[in-house]
């Protein structure tokens, strides 16, 4: 089986499982977090399979660049932008990645906890 059919969040890309989807647009896809760990959740995806950062190459510029600035609209459509919010991308072990599959968490609604 392909590394991509096994993948949850090219599952979700694909509808194939149900998620709650917030944005998408053909390069990537926003849904809520199935555990949030704060009342606003979010992970925003690229739609292409790609594991974490150390995959991204200088052809994903654009890509990332959107994604940055789709996270901050995505937090003025919920209403946390000005309170603020954090944006957290976990790459292997030691970074706490569970899901190999690049994402963004977005979270706020309330003071978020950081090692930072
Ligand atoms: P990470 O540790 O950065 O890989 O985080 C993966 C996140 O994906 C966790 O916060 C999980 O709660 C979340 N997650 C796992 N499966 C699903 C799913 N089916 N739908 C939505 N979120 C999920
Ligand atoms: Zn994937």
């Amino acid at each position: 089986m392909k590394k991509e059919e096994e993948c949850i969040f090219c599952n979700i890309v694909a509808k194939k499982v149900d998620s709650a989807i917030v944005f998408e647009n053909e390069e990537m896809m926003a849904f809520k977090d199935i555990r949030a760990k704060a009342p606003v959740h979010l992970l925003l995806v690229p739609k292409k399979h790609v594991v974490d950062l150390n995959a991204m190459t200088e052809a994903d510029e654009g890509l990332l660049g959107r994604m940055m600035l789709q996270l901050s609209t995505i937090a003025k459509e919920h209403g946390i932008a000005e309170s603020g919010y954090k944006v957290v991308n976990n790459i292997g072990n030691d970074g706490g990645q569970i899901i190999h599959h690049f994402h963004f968490h977005l979270l706020g609604g309330a003071p978020v906890q950081s090692v930072v």
